[in-house]
């Protein structure tokens, strides 16, 4: 039970009746089956099928290989609603286009020939890691390896940490040290587009060295497998070096971060989704629950909490916006896109502890829905940069721009 509140819009037509088919997606499957996922912590097989036939996993893929061709505006529109009703779906889809991100942005002709048909469709979805049990802030930090090995073939050994769909994923956009002397150490790493099989803990064949032991148990972020891979001796033709071996070797840091700028947009609109689900449950549970004779809504205190609510999430979402279509035009954003995945996830927490509040006993309950957005939110504040992290890279950007 929620009510809706009219959001600002500015959409294109186009905009608005593609979002307006993802609310009635989210509205209809997504709302009224996440309680199950959640509480199962089961992947949502069913779901992800529609999501597939909707095409939202090639939003942003050029029509060309078969994708809808969308800008990241209009994506994060997207990613919005779909974070409304579950932050799990959106996990699902936010790793698959930061690596078609990375495909189309960095991949050879042949690569992108190869892969984005089937990730246009959804039938081969992909995974990012570079986070690693010792690193994950310092990204730099990271120990796995590639070295190339007499037949042309490269090795990778190594365990990465938190790869959100390590496990269903058929492709892992993987980060590894090709040069552990390298000063600084960034100069020294590359990106690999690991095939891996998908579903399976024990790759076996071409692919046989990668293994995903158990999943991380999880106290939120359910339904979506968060796992750890291992490398060990698992071989990858120089061919999946994300650009080609020749230009791909030594640039994989520098191409993660350009992702990593439109993923922090992506994460600012998921913040934006929770947090307005939030509002539209604290508005309809605070008219319905009486306390001294007259619905909460009407005590002052709780008025200024639904007040300082809706406006967290206004300015988020226009926070948001304003990075994507910075981008999509094609100007420099990376502080704006740090200060909205600041902002926006720091809102979305915010927005889920005052709808908790205003439930009082019941938002402790596994019979609200605010239980379930009270264990997902805080992802929002780690992954892709930490709150902490994020306010050093607006910092530096900022000193960059303003330098006297
Ligand atoms: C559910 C989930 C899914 C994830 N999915 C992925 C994924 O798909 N792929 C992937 O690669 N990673 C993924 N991550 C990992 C995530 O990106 C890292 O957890 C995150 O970057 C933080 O790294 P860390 O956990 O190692 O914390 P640390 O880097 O150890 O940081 C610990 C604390 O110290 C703070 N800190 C660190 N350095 C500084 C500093 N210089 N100044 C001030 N404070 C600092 C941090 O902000 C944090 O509060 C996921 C994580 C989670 C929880």
């Amino acid at each position: 039970m929620a009510v809706t509140t009219p959001q600002f819009t500015d959409k294109t037509e186009d905009q608005a009746a593609i979002t307006e088919m993802v609310r009635q997606f989210v509205d209809e499957q997504v709302l009224p089956n996440a309680e199950h996922y959640d509480h199962a912590d089961e992947f949502p097989a069913p779901i992800v099928e529609q999501m597939k036939e909707l095409g939202l996993f090639g939003v942003t893929i050029p029509e060309e290989y078969g994708g809808m061709g969308l800008d990241l505006t209009t994506y994060t529109m997207i990613v919005e609603e779909l974070a409304r009703g579950w932050i799990s779906i959106s996990g699902i889809i936010n790793t698959h286009f930061i690596g078609a991100y990375l495909l189309m942005q960095f991949g050879t002709e042949e690569q992108k020939a190869k892969y984005l048909p089937q990730m246009a469709t959804g039938e081969l979805r992909a995974s990012f890691s570079l986070s690693e049990p010792e690193a994950g802030s310092d990204v730099q930090a990271i120990k796995s390896t590639a070295k190339k090995v007499e037949d042309g073939m490269w090795e990778i050994n190594g365990q990465k940490m938190w790869v959100t769909n390590g496990l269903m994923s058929g492709l892992c956009f993987v980060l590894v040290k090709t040069d552990v002397t390298a000063d600084p150490a960034f100069k020294g790493m590359t990106c690999f587009i690991a095939e891996k099989d998908a579903g399976v803990h024990e790759n076996t064949g071409a692919n046989k060295g990668l293994n995903v032991p158990p999943l991380i148990k999880k106290m939120g972020y359910k339904g979506v497998e968060s796992t750890e891979l291992v490398f060990d001796g698992y071989r990858c033709p120089a061919e999946n070096i994300l650009g080609g071996e020749e230009a791909g070797v030594g640039e994989g840091f520098i191409q993660m971060m350009d992702a990593l700028e439109v993923g922090r947009v992506n994460v600012a609109a998921r913040g934006v989704g929770i947090a307005q689900r939030a509002l539209e449950l604290a508005l309809r549970y605070s008219q319905e629950r009486k306390t001294f004779g007259k619905p909460i809504a009407q005590h002052q205190a709780i008025q200024f909490k639904l007040a300082d609510m809706a406006t967290q999430v206004d300015a988020a979402r226009l926070m948001t916006l304003r990075a994507a279509r910075m981008k999509d035009n094609g100007e420099r954003s990376d502080l704006e896109a740090g200060m909205a995945k600041l902002f926006a996830s720091e809102a979305g927490y915010f927005c889920v502890e005052q709808c908790f509040r205003i439930h009082g006993g019941y938002g402790y309950s596994k019979e609200y829905e605010v239980e379930r957005l009270y264990r997902d939110v805080p992802l929002l504040l780690i992954g892709e940069g930490t709150s902490e992290i994020q306010r050093m890279v607006i910092g530096k950007k900022l000193l960059q721009r303003h330098k006297i």
